[in-house]
Protein backbone atom coordinates (compact mmCIF):
# COMPACT_ATOMS: atom_id res chain seq x y z
CA UNK A 1 0.00 0.00 0.00
CA UNK A 2 1.06 3.70 -1.10
CA UNK A 3 0.59 5.52 1.82
CA UNK A 4 -1.28 4.34 4.79
CA UNK A 5 -2.83 8.05 5.18
CA UNK A 6 -2.78 8.70 2.10
CA UNK A 7 -6.68 8.62 1.49
CA UNK A 8 -6.74 10.83 4.37
CA UNK A 9 -4.76 13.78 3.13
CA UNK A 10 -4.89 13.96 -0.16
CA UNK A 11 -7.94 14.99 -3.14
CA UNK A 12 -8.76 13.63 -5.98
CA UNK A 13 -7.44 15.51 -9.09
CA UNK A 14 -7.74 14.46 -12.61
CA UNK A 15 -6.19 15.66 -15.09
CA UNK A 16 -7.40 18.15 -17.07
CA UNK A 17 -8.23 17.97 -20.94
CA UNK A 18 -6.94 20.42 -23.62
CA UNK A 19 -8.39 23.94 -23.66
CA UNK A 20 -11.32 23.77 -25.30
CA UNK A 21 -11.13 26.92 -27.07
CA UNK A 22 -7.66 24.85 -28.75
CA UNK A 23 -8.84 21.50 -29.12
CA UNK A 24 -11.48 22.60 -30.89
CA UNK A 25 -9.73 23.91 -33.87
CA UNK A 26 -8.34 20.22 -34.58
CA UNK A 27 -9.09 17.05 -34.53
CA UNK A 28 -6.77 15.72 -32.08
CA UNK A 29 -6.92 13.91 -29.03
CA UNK A 30 -8.44 15.78 -26.04
CA UNK A 31 -5.83 14.58 -23.71
CA UNK A 32 -2.64 16.63 -23.32
CA UNK A 33 -0.32 14.18 -23.78
CA UNK A 34 1.53 14.92 -20.72
CA UNK A 35 1.01 13.47 -17.43
CA UNK A 36 1.95 14.92 -13.94
CA UNK A 37 4.00 12.17 -11.99
CA UNK A 38 3.84 13.96 -8.95
CA UNK A 39 0.07 14.39 -9.12
CA UNK A 40 -0.44 10.79 -10.10
CA UNK A 41 1.55 9.15 -7.31
CA UNK A 42 -0.63 11.28 -5.34
CA UNK A 43 -3.24 9.64 -6.65
CA UNK A 44 -2.03 6.34 -6.33
CA UNK A 45 -1.29 7.29 -2.70
CA UNK A 46 -4.83 7.56 -2.22
CA UNK A 47 -5.71 3.87 -2.78
CA UNK A 48 -6.26 2.24 0.13
CA UNK A 49 -5.54 -1.21 -1.07
CA UNK A 50 -8.75 -2.34 0.39
CA UNK A 51 -9.28 -5.93 1.54
CA UNK A 52 -11.74 -6.69 -1.06
CA UNK A 53 -10.53 -4.40 -3.84
CA UNK A 54 -14.15 -3.67 -5.49
CA UNK A 55 -12.45 -1.54 -8.17
CA UNK A 56 -11.07 -4.61 -9.65
CA UNK A 57 -13.62 -7.57 -9.35
CA UNK A 58 -17.59 -7.24 -9.22
CA UNK A 59 -19.04 -4.31 -10.44
CA UNK A 60 -15.54 -2.40 -11.08
CA UNK A 61 -13.62 -3.38 -13.68
CA UNK A 62 -14.27 -5.88 -16.40
CA UNK A 63 -10.73 -7.56 -17.18
CA UNK A 64 -9.99 -7.40 -13.23
CA UNK A 65 -7.14 -5.36 -13.78
CA UNK A 66 -5.17 -5.21 -10.60
CA UNK A 67 -5.52 -1.55 -9.40
CA UNK A 68 -4.25 -1.66 -5.35
CA UNK A 69 -1.33 -3.16 -7.21
CA UNK A 70 -0.13 -0.70 -9.54
CA UNK A 71 -1.84 2.08 -7.22
CA UNK A 72 1.02 1.02 -5.15
CA UNK A 73 4.22 0.12 -7.93
CA UNK A 74 3.70 4.13 -9.03
CA UNK A 75 3.73 5.50 -6.14
CA UNK A 76 7.35 3.67 -5.25
CA UNK A 77 8.26 4.81 -9.06
CA UNK A 78 8.06 1.08 -10.19
CA UNK A 79 6.93 2.13 -13.54
CA UNK A 80 8.36 -0.77 -15.64
CA UNK A 81 6.94 -3.44 -13.07
CA UNK A 82 3.55 -1.64 -12.54
CA UNK A 83 3.23 -1.30 -17.16
CA UNK A 84 3.82 -5.51 -16.08
CA UNK A 85 1.16 -5.96 -13.94
CA UNK A 86 -1.55 -4.06 -16.46
CA UNK A 87 -0.67 -6.04 -19.21
CA UNK A 88 -1.46 -9.33 -17.13
CA UNK A 89 -5.30 -8.53 -17.67
CA UNK A 90 -5.33 -5.97 -20.40
CA UNK A 91 -4.07 -6.15 -23.43
CA UNK A 92 -4.75 -2.76 -24.60
CA UNK A 93 -4.46 -0.22 -21.42
CA UNK A 94 -3.64 2.42 -23.98
CA UNK A 95 -7.14 2.57 -25.66
CA UNK A 96 -9.39 1.87 -21.97
CA UNK A 97 -6.98 4.55 -20.47
CA UNK A 98 -8.66 6.69 -23.21
CA UNK A 99 -12.42 5.98 -23.55
CA UNK A 100 -13.35 3.85 -20.68
CA UNK A 101 -15.85 5.45 -18.88
CA UNK A 102 -14.03 3.75 -15.64
CA UNK A 103 -16.68 1.63 -13.91
CA UNK A 104 -13.76 1.20 -11.31
CA UNK A 105 -13.89 4.30 -10.39
CA UNK A 106 -17.46 3.77 -9.51
CA UNK A 107 -16.63 1.08 -7.28
CA UNK A 108 -13.53 2.16 -5.85
CA UNK A 109 -14.51 2.36 -1.96
CA UNK A 110 -13.16 5.30 -1.17
CA UNK A 111 -15.96 6.81 -3.33
CA UNK A 112 -18.40 5.69 -0.67
CA UNK A 113 -17.37 8.94 1.02
CA UNK A 114 -15.09 10.60 -1.31
CA UNK A 115 -14.47 11.21 -4.41
CA UNK A 116 -12.35 8.00 -6.12
CA UNK A 117 -9.11 7.44 -7.14
CA UNK A 118 -8.19 8.44 -10.52
CA UNK A 119 -7.91 4.99 -11.59
CA UNK A 120 -7.93 5.94 -15.24
CA UNK A 121 -5.34 8.49 -15.60
CA UNK A 122 -3.24 6.35 -13.49
CA UNK A 123 -3.75 3.68 -16.31
CA UNK A 124 -3.21 5.98 -19.19
CA UNK A 125 -0.29 7.01 -17.94
CA UNK A 126 1.61 3.70 -17.07
CA UNK A 127 1.02 2.54 -20.80
CA UNK A 128 1.75 5.86 -21.98
CA UNK A 129 5.50 6.09 -20.23
CA UNK A 130 5.75 2.09 -21.13
CA UNK A 131 5.28 3.19 -24.79
CA UNK A 132 7.71 6.21 -24.60
CA UNK A 133 10.45 4.17 -23.55
CA UNK A 134 10.61 1.12 -25.62
CA UNK A 135 9.50 -0.75 -23.03
CA UNK A 136 6.41 -2.35 -25.36
CA UNK A 137 7.85 -4.31 -28.16
CA UNK A 138 6.46 -7.36 -30.12
CA UNK A 139 6.89 -10.55 -28.22
CA UNK A 140 6.86 -13.31 -31.04
CA UNK A 141 5.81 -17.18 -29.20
CA UNK A 142 8.31 -19.03 -29.34
CA UNK A 143 6.58 -22.43 -29.93
CA UNK A 144 3.28 -22.42 -32.36
CA UNK A 145 0.45 -25.14 -32.47
CA UNK A 146 0.35 -25.96 -35.61
CA UNK A 147 -3.43 -24.84 -34.95
CA UNK A 148 -5.37 -22.44 -36.83
CA UNK A 149 -8.21 -19.92 -35.89
CA UNK A 150 -10.26 -17.09 -38.30
CA UNK A 151 -11.34 -14.28 -36.33
CA UNK A 152 -13.83 -12.15 -37.88
CA UNK A 153 -14.29 -8.83 -36.89
CA UNK A 154 -11.28 -6.58 -35.75
CA UNK A 155 -12.79 -4.76 -32.76
CA UNK A 156 -11.25 -4.62 -29.37
CA UNK A 157 -13.24 -8.39 -28.87
CA UNK A 158 -11.55 -9.86 -32.24
CA UNK A 159 -8.02 -7.96 -31.46
CA UNK A 160 -7.77 -9.09 -27.82
CA UNK A 161 -9.08 -12.89 -28.51
CA UNK A 162 -6.51 -12.52 -31.58
CA UNK A 163 -3.31 -11.33 -29.36
CA UNK A 164 -3.99 -14.09 -26.39
CA UNK A 165 -4.71 -17.05 -29.36
CA UNK A 166 -1.29 -15.78 -30.67
CA UNK A 167 0.21 -16.05 -27.81
CA UNK A 168 -1.04 -19.61 -26.83
CA UNK A 169 1.32 -20.69 -29.66
CA UNK A 170 -1.90 -20.94 -32.81
CA UNK A 171 -2.06 -19.16 -36.20
CA UNK A 172 -4.36 -16.07 -36.06
CA UNK A 173 -5.94 -14.37 -39.25
CA UNK A 174 -8.17 -11.49 -38.78
CA UNK A 175 -10.77 -10.92 -41.49
CA UNK A 176 -12.26 -7.43 -41.15
CA UNK A 177 -14.88 -6.17 -44.03
CA UNK A 178 -13.55 -2.43 -43.69
CA UNK A 179 -10.54 -0.99 -45.29
CA UNK A 180 -8.74 -0.82 -42.08
CA UNK A 181 -8.58 -2.60 -38.82
CA UNK A 182 -9.78 -1.81 -35.44
CA UNK A 183 -13.66 -2.14 -35.21
CA UNK A 184 -15.00 0.33 -33.67
CA UNK A 185 -11.40 1.35 -32.29
CA UNK A 186 -11.07 3.08 -35.80
CA UNK A 187 -14.20 4.11 -37.07
CA UNK A 188 -16.59 5.00 -34.48
CA UNK A 189 -14.87 6.17 -31.18
CA UNK A 190 -13.42 9.57 -33.28
CA UNK A 191 -10.06 10.84 -33.05
CA UNK A 192 -10.46 13.05 -30.77
CA UNK A 193 -11.03 10.41 -27.75
CA UNK A 194 -8.56 8.24 -29.56
CA UNK A 195 -5.69 8.89 -31.65
CA UNK A 196 -6.05 6.35 -34.82
CA UNK A 197 -2.40 6.08 -34.89
CA UNK A 198 -2.56 4.38 -31.02
CA UNK A 199 -5.23 2.15 -32.65
CA UNK A 200 -2.48 1.06 -35.36
CA UNK A 201 0.29 1.22 -33.17
CA UNK A 202 -1.03 -2.06 -31.53
CA UNK A 203 -2.16 -3.39 -34.48
CA UNK A 204 1.15 -3.42 -35.79
CA UNK A 205 2.84 -5.14 -32.96
CA UNK A 206 0.39 -7.76 -33.24
CA UNK A 207 1.43 -8.29 -36.54
CA UNK A 208 4.94 -8.43 -35.92
CA UNK A 209 3.93 -10.90 -33.11
CA UNK A 210 2.68 -13.11 -36.02
CA UNK A 211 -1.09 -12.28 -36.61
CA UNK A 212 -2.39 -11.88 -39.94
CA UNK A 213 -4.61 -9.49 -40.94
CA UNK A 214 -6.73 -9.29 -43.97
CA UNK A 215 -8.82 -5.97 -44.89
CA UNK A 216 -11.78 -4.97 -46.94
CA UNK A 217 -12.89 -9.16 -46.14
CA UNK A 218 -16.63 -9.29 -46.09
CA UNK A 219 -17.04 -12.61 -44.71
CA UNK A 220 -20.79 -14.17 -44.96
CA UNK A 221 -21.03 -11.47 -47.67
CA UNK A 222 -21.75 -11.51 -51.48
CA UNK A 223 -19.93 -9.02 -53.76
CA UNK A 224 -16.42 -9.09 -54.95
CA UNK A 225 -14.71 -9.16 -51.14
CA UNK A 226 -16.47 -12.01 -49.85
CA UNK A 227 -15.42 -14.76 -48.55
CA UNK A 228 -16.82 -18.03 -47.68
CA UNK A 229 -18.04 -19.01 -44.24
CA UNK A 230 -18.10 -22.67 -44.79
CA UNK A 231 -14.64 -22.21 -45.99
CA UNK A 232 -13.17 -20.68 -43.33
CA UNK A 233 -14.76 -22.84 -40.69
CA UNK A 234 -13.21 -26.07 -43.15
CA UNK A 235 -9.90 -23.88 -43.02
CA UNK A 236 -9.47 -23.45 -39.32
CA UNK A 237 -9.56 -25.02 -36.61
CA UNK A 238 -12.05 -22.53 -35.12
CA UNK A 239 -13.90 -19.60 -36.32
CA UNK A 240 -14.32 -16.68 -33.77
CA UNK A 241 -17.23 -14.35 -34.57
CA UNK A 242 -16.64 -10.63 -33.23
CA UNK A 243 -18.51 -8.81 -35.79
CA UNK A 244 -19.67 -6.43 -33.37
CA UNK A 245 -23.57 -4.79 -33.13
CA UNK A 246 -23.99 -2.69 -35.81
CA UNK A 247 -27.57 -2.92 -36.34
CA UNK A 248 -28.56 0.98 -36.21
CA UNK A 249 -31.74 1.60 -34.59
CA UNK A 250 -33.98 3.73 -36.69
CA UNK A 251 -36.65 5.84 -36.13
CA UNK A 252 -39.81 5.01 -38.07
CA UNK A 253 -41.78 8.63 -37.92
CA UNK A 254 -43.16 10.73 -40.76
CA UNK A 255 -40.17 12.49 -42.74
CA UNK A 256 -38.07 10.22 -41.95
CA UNK A 257 -37.14 9.53 -45.94
CA UNK A 258 -36.02 13.00 -46.19
CA UNK A 259 -32.21 14.28 -47.39
CA UNK A 260 -30.59 15.26 -44.35
CA UNK A 261 -31.20 12.60 -41.85
CA UNK A 262 -28.49 9.90 -41.04
CA UNK A 263 -27.93 6.85 -38.93
CA UNK A 264 -24.85 8.86 -36.45
CA UNK A 265 -22.42 5.82 -37.53
CA UNK A 266 -22.61 6.90 -41.26
CA UNK A 267 -21.52 10.45 -40.20
CA UNK A 268 -18.98 9.38 -37.62
CA UNK A 269 -17.52 6.70 -40.14
CA UNK A 270 -17.29 8.65 -43.09
CA UNK A 271 -15.77 11.64 -41.09
CA UNK A 272 -12.46 8.94 -39.48
CA UNK A 273 -12.23 7.92 -43.16
CA UNK A 274 -12.00 11.31 -44.91
CA UNK A 275 -9.93 12.63 -42.24
CA UNK A 276 -7.39 9.83 -42.46
CA UNK A 277 -7.65 9.45 -46.16
CA UNK A 278 -7.36 13.12 -46.79
CA UNK A 279 -7.53 15.49 -43.97
CA UNK A 280 -10.75 16.27 -45.53
CA UNK A 281 -9.62 17.32 -48.62
CA UNK A 282 -11.76 14.47 -50.74
CA UNK A 283 -15.28 15.61 -49.59
CA UNK A 284 -15.63 12.34 -48.97
CA UNK A 285 -18.22 13.05 -45.79
CA UNK A 286 -21.35 14.82 -44.62
CA UNK A 287 -20.54 18.27 -43.72
CA UNK A 288 -22.52 20.35 -40.66
CA UNK A 289 -20.88 23.38 -41.71
CA UNK A 290 -23.00 26.07 -41.56
CA UNK A 291 -25.96 24.09 -40.44
CA UNK A 292 -28.20 23.61 -37.92
CA UNK A 293 -27.86 20.81 -36.62
CA UNK A 294 -29.85 18.38 -34.15
CA UNK A 295 -28.25 14.58 -32.67
CA UNK A 296 -30.88 12.11 -31.38
CA UNK A 297 -30.22 10.26 -28.94
CA UNK A 298 -27.25 10.72 -26.21
CA UNK A 299 -24.34 7.94 -24.95
CA UNK A 300 -21.15 8.23 -26.31
CA UNK A 301 -22.43 8.60 -30.19
CA UNK A 302 -24.59 11.07 -29.26
CA UNK A 303 -21.47 13.18 -27.53
CA UNK A 304 -19.32 12.10 -30.65
CA UNK A 305 -21.25 13.56 -32.99
CA UNK A 306 -21.76 16.97 -30.93
CA UNK A 307 -17.90 16.90 -30.93
CA UNK A 308 -17.56 16.12 -34.75
CA UNK A 309 -20.30 18.17 -36.14
CA UNK A 310 -18.82 21.43 -33.72
CA UNK A 311 -15.67 20.57 -35.44
CA UNK A 312 -17.20 21.19 -38.64
CA UNK A 313 -18.37 24.40 -37.98
CA UNK A 314 -22.55 23.75 -37.27
CA UNK A 315 -24.10 27.02 -36.70
CA UNK A 316 -26.02 25.52 -33.54
CA UNK A 317 -26.56 21.78 -32.04
CA UNK A 318 -29.11 20.49 -30.31
CA UNK A 319 -29.69 16.96 -28.56
CA UNK A 320 -32.65 15.61 -28.01
CA UNK A 321 -32.86 12.34 -24.78
CA UNK A 322 -36.09 11.07 -24.58
CA UNK A 323 -35.12 10.36 -20.57
CA UNK A 324 -35.06 12.70 -17.62
CA UNK A 325 -31.86 14.66 -16.93
CA UNK A 326 -30.16 12.35 -14.64
CA UNK A 327 -29.83 13.69 -10.71
CA UNK A 328 -26.80 14.98 -9.72
CA UNK A 329 -25.93 12.21 -6.76
CA UNK A 330 -26.51 8.84 -6.57
CA UNK A 331 -29.98 8.26 -5.51
CA UNK A 332 -31.26 5.50 -3.07
CA UNK A 333 -32.15 3.24 -5.51
CA UNK A 334 -28.35 3.40 -7.16
CA UNK A 335 -26.52 2.71 -3.94
CA UNK A 336 -22.26 2.29 -4.47
CA UNK A 337 -20.62 -0.38 -6.19
CA UNK A 338 -22.80 -0.03 -8.92
CA UNK A 339 -22.04 2.26 -12.00
CA UNK A 340 -23.33 5.44 -10.80
CA UNK A 341 -26.48 6.47 -13.12
CA UNK A 342 -25.41 10.51 -12.53
CA UNK A 343 -25.49 13.62 -14.32
CA UNK A 344 -22.29 14.26 -16.39
CA UNK A 345 -20.16 16.64 -18.77
CA UNK A 346 -18.54 14.62 -21.54
CA UNK A 347 -16.48 16.55 -23.80
CA UNK A 348 -18.44 16.98 -26.36
CA UNK A 349 -21.11 18.91 -23.97
CA UNK A 350 -18.25 21.12 -22.73
CA UNK A 351 -17.61 22.30 -26.12
CA UNK A 352 -21.04 22.63 -26.94
CA UNK A 353 -20.47 25.19 -23.87
CA UNK A 354 -17.89 27.41 -25.27
CA UNK A 355 -19.48 27.47 -28.56
CA UNK A 356 -23.03 28.61 -27.92
CA UNK A 357 -23.17 29.19 -24.41
CA UNK A 358 -25.06 26.04 -23.54
CA UNK A 359 -25.05 22.62 -22.82
CA UNK A 360 -26.75 21.36 -25.85
CA UNK A 361 -28.76 18.22 -24.60
CA UNK A 362 -32.95 18.67 -24.18
CA UNK A 363 -34.19 16.41 -22.10
CA UNK A 364 -37.86 14.74 -22.18
CA UNK A 365 -38.02 15.25 -25.88
CA UNK A 366 -39.84 12.79 -28.38
CA UNK A 367 -39.15 13.24 -31.74
CA UNK A 368 -42.87 13.08 -33.78
CA UNK A 369 -42.50 13.78 -36.96
CA UNK A 370 -39.22 15.26 -39.26
CA UNK A 371 -40.33 17.76 -41.76
CA UNK A 372 -38.81 18.94 -45.28
CA UNK A 373 -39.05 21.35 -48.24
CA UNK A 374 -41.01 20.72 -51.42
CA UNK A 375 -37.49 19.05 -52.73
CA UNK A 376 -37.83 16.75 -49.91
CA UNK A 377 -34.63 18.28 -47.93
CA UNK A 378 -35.03 18.19 -43.94
CA UNK A 379 -36.16 21.75 -42.88
CA UNK A 380 -37.23 20.83 -39.35
CA UNK A 381 -38.55 18.52 -36.50
CA UNK A 382 -41.44 18.20 -34.76
CA UNK A 383 -41.17 17.22 -31.11
CA UNK A 384 -43.37 16.84 -27.73
CA UNK A 385 -42.77 16.87 -24.53
CA UNK A 386 -42.96 13.41 -22.55
CA UNK A 387 -42.87 12.92 -18.76
CA UNK A 388 -42.08 10.00 -16.96
CA UNK A 389 -44.42 8.27 -14.10
CA UNK A 390 -43.44 4.79 -12.32
CA UNK A 391 -46.74 2.49 -12.18
CA UNK A 392 -47.51 0.13 -9.52
CA UNK A 393 -45.66 -2.42 -10.91
CA UNK A 394 -42.24 -0.46 -10.63
CA UNK A 395 -42.12 -0.02 -14.06
CA UNK A 396 -41.63 3.79 -15.93
CA UNK A 397 -44.49 5.09 -18.24
CA UNK A 398 -44.11 7.83 -20.44
CA UNK A 399 -46.72 10.50 -21.39
CA UNK A 400 -46.59 12.90 -23.78
CA UNK A 401 -47.37 16.73 -22.08
CA UNK A 402 -50.43 18.01 -23.42
CA UNK A 403 -49.45 21.78 -25.55
CA UNK A 404 -45.87 21.28 -25.59
CA UNK A 405 -45.82 20.26 -29.65
CA UNK A 406 -42.33 22.15 -30.52
CA UNK A 407 -40.73 22.70 -34.25
CA UNK A 408 -36.91 22.83 -34.35
CA UNK A 409 -35.57 24.18 -36.94
CA UNK A 410 -32.60 21.81 -38.91
CA UNK A 411 -30.11 20.90 -41.77
CA UNK A 412 -28.71 18.21 -40.63
CA UNK A 413 -30.23 15.42 -37.90
CA UNK A 414 -28.09 12.03 -36.66
CA UNK A 415 -29.58 9.32 -35.71
CA UNK A 416 -27.80 8.05 -32.15
CA UNK A 417 -30.58 5.40 -30.71
CA UNK A 418 -28.07 2.81 -30.39
CA UNK A 419 -28.14 -0.16 -32.19
CA UNK A 420 -30.04 -3.82 -32.22
CA UNK A 421 -27.47 -6.49 -32.80
CA UNK A 422 -25.41 -8.21 -35.23
CA UNK A 423 -26.03 -8.02 -39.28
CA UNK A 424 -27.08 -11.96 -39.68
CA UNK A 425 -25.59 -12.54 -43.13
CA UNK A 426 -22.62 -14.52 -41.72
CA UNK A 427 -24.39 -16.15 -38.65
CA UNK A 428 -27.75 -17.22 -40.99
CA UNK A 429 -25.15 -18.96 -43.65
CA UNK A 430 -24.32 -20.61 -40.55
CA UNK A 431 -27.56 -21.76 -39.09
CA UNK A 432 -26.42 -20.07 -35.95
CA UNK A 433 -29.19 -19.69 -33.07
CA UNK A 434 -29.86 -16.20 -31.65
CA UNK A 435 -30.93 -14.71 -28.51
CA UNK A 436 -34.08 -13.81 -27.39
CA UNK A 437 -32.04 -10.03 -28.67
CA UNK A 438 -31.17 -11.16 -31.80
CA UNK A 439 -27.45 -11.77 -30.62
CA UNK A 440 -25.60 -14.98 -31.27
CA UNK A 441 -26.38 -17.09 -28.64
CA UNK A 442 -22.96 -18.02 -26.83
CA UNK A 443 -23.00 -18.42 -23.02
CA UNK A 444 -20.94 -15.98 -21.25
CA UNK A 445 -18.33 -17.69 -19.95
CA UNK A 446 -17.94 -20.63 -22.84
CA UNK A 447 -18.55 -18.20 -25.95
CA UNK A 448 -19.45 -21.64 -27.75
CA UNK A 449 -22.43 -21.46 -30.14
CA UNK A 450 -24.87 -23.66 -31.42
CA UNK A 451 -22.27 -24.53 -33.81
CA UNK A 452 -19.37 -26.82 -33.52
CA UNK A 453 -15.91 -24.82 -33.63
CA UNK A 454 -17.76 -21.51 -34.13
CA UNK A 455 -17.36 -18.98 -31.02
CA UNK A 456 -18.86 -15.77 -30.93
CA UNK A 457 -17.70 -12.81 -28.26
CA UNK A 458 -17.85 -9.15 -27.87
CA UNK A 459 -20.87 -7.00 -29.06
CA UNK A 460 -22.48 -9.07 -31.55
CA UNK A 461 -22.90 -11.95 -28.34
CA UNK A 462 -23.74 -9.46 -25.56
CA UNK A 463 -25.16 -6.62 -27.38
CA UNK A 464 -24.13 -2.94 -27.75
CA UNK A 465 -21.50 -2.31 -24.74
CA UNK A 466 -17.98 -0.95 -24.17
CA UNK A 467 -14.08 -1.29 -24.88
CA UNK A 468 -13.71 -3.10 -22.24
CA UNK A 469 -16.05 -5.94 -22.24
CA UNK A 470 -15.17 -6.24 -25.43
CA UNK A 471 -11.60 -6.91 -24.40
CA UNK A 472 -12.65 -8.85 -21.69
CA UNK A 473 -14.77 -10.91 -24.00
CA UNK A 474 -12.18 -11.53 -26.46
CA UNK A 475 -9.60 -12.94 -23.88
CA UNK A 476 -11.82 -15.08 -22.53
CA UNK A 477 -12.97 -16.60 -25.71
CA UNK A 478 -9.61 -16.93 -26.08
CA UNK A 479 -8.99 -19.52 -23.35
CA UNK A 480 -12.04 -21.46 -24.24
CA UNK A 481 -11.01 -21.93 -28.13
CA UNK A 482 -7.37 -22.81 -26.68
CA UNK A 483 -9.09 -25.18 -24.50
CA UNK A 484 -11.38 -26.44 -27.22
CA UNK A 485 -8.00 -27.16 -29.77
CA UNK A 486 -5.60 -28.05 -26.93
CA UNK A 487 -7.71 -29.34 -24.46
CA UNK A 488 -6.71 -27.25 -21.75
CA UNK A 489 -5.09 -23.77 -21.31
CA UNK A 490 -2.63 -21.65 -19.82
CA UNK A 491 -4.58 -18.66 -20.87
CA UNK A 492 -6.61 -16.47 -18.08
C1 LIG B 1 -19.61 6.11 -31.80
C2 LIG B 1 -19.28 5.16 -30.70
C3 LIG B 1 -18.54 5.60 -29.63
C4 LIG B 1 -18.21 4.74 -28.61
N1 LIG B 1 -17.49 5.21 -27.56
C5 LIG B 1 -17.10 4.36 -26.59
C6 LIG B 1 -16.30 4.81 -25.52
O1 LIG B 1 -15.97 5.99 -25.42
N2 LIG B 1 -15.92 3.91 -24.58
C7 LIG B 1 -16.26 2.59 -24.65
O2 LIG B 1 -15.84 1.81 -23.80
N3 LIG B 1 -17.06 2.14 -25.65
C8 LIG B 1 -17.47 2.99 -26.61
N4 LIG B 1 -18.27 2.53 -27.62
C9 LIG B 1 -18.64 1.11 -27.65
C10 LIG B 1 -17.47 0.23 -28.13
O3 LIG B 1 -16.82 0.86 -29.21
C11 LIG B 1 -17.95 -1.15 -28.51
O4 LIG B 1 -18.63 -1.70 -27.39
C12 LIG B 1 -16.79 -2.08 -28.88
O5 LIG B 1 -16.03 -1.54 -29.93
C13 LIG B 1 -17.31 -3.46 -29.28
O6 LIG B 1 -16.24 -4.24 -29.69
P1 LIG B 1 -16.42 -5.49 -30.66
O7 LIG B 1 -15.03 -5.98 -30.92
O8 LIG B 1 -17.40 -6.43 -30.11
O9 LIG B 1 -17.07 -4.91 -32.00
P2 LIG B 1 -16.71 -3.72 -32.98
O10 LIG B 1 -15.74 -2.77 -32.40
O11 LIG B 1 -18.02 -3.20 -33.44
O12 LIG B 1 -15.97 -4.44 -34.20
C14 LIG B 1 -16.64 -5.35 -35.04
C15 LIG B 1 -15.93 -5.40 -36.37
O13 LIG B 1 -16.42 -6.49 -37.11
C16 LIG B 1 -16.45 -6.12 -38.48
N5 LIG B 1 -17.37 -7.00 -39.20
C17 LIG B 1 -18.72 -7.10 -39.01
N6 LIG B 1 -19.22 -8.03 -39.84
C18 LIG B 1 -18.18 -8.52 -40.55
C19 LIG B 1 -18.08 -9.48 -41.59
N7 LIG B 1 -19.15 -10.13 -42.02
N8 LIG B 1 -16.85 -9.75 -42.12
C20 LIG B 1 -15.73 -9.09 -41.66
N9 LIG B 1 -15.80 -8.14 -40.69
C21 LIG B 1 -16.99 -7.87 -40.14
C22 LIG B 1 -16.92 -4.69 -38.44
O14 LIG B 1 -16.58 -4.02 -39.65
C23 LIG B 1 -16.15 -4.16 -37.24
O15 LIG B 1 -14.91 -3.63 -37.64
C24 LIG B 1 -18.65 3.39 -28.65
C25 LIG B 1 -19.42 2.94 -29.72
C26 LIG B 1 -19.75 3.81 -30.73
C27 LIG B 1 -20.60 3.33 -31.86
S1 LIG C 1 -10.17 -0.83 -17.97
FE1 LIG C 1 -11.76 0.64 -17.36
S2 LIG C 1 -12.66 -0.29 -15.52
FE2 LIG C 1 -10.67 -1.31 -15.86
S3 LIG C 1 -9.18 -0.13 -14.65
FE3 LIG C 1 -9.17 0.73 -16.72
S4 LIG C 1 -10.61 2.45 -16.62
FE4 LIG C 1 -11.02 1.13 -14.85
Amino acid sequence: MGKPTGFKEFERKAEAYREVTVRLGDYDEIFTGEHDVEQLQTQGARCMDCGVPFCQSDTGCPVDNLIPEWNDLIYTEQWRKALDRLHKTNNFPEFTGRVCPAPCEGACVLGINEPPVTIKNIEQAIVDRGFAEGWIKAEVPKFRSGKKVAVVGSGPAGLAAAAQLNRAGHSVTVYERADRIGGLLMYGIPNMKLGKDLVQRRVDLLHAEGVEFITNADVGGEGENAIDIKNLLKENGAVLLATGSTKARDMEVPGRDLKGIYPAMEFLTANTKSLLDSNLEDGRYISAKDKKVIVIGGGDTGTDCIGTAIRHGCTSIENFELMPQPAAERTEDNPWPLWPLIYRIDYGHQESAERFGRDPRDYCVLTKEFVGDAEGQLSGVKTVEVQWQKGDDGRWNMEEVAGSEKVWPADLIMLSMGFTGPEQYVSDALNLEYDERANYRAAYGQYKTSVEGVFAAGDCRRGQSLVVWGINEGREAAREIDKFLMGSSFLA
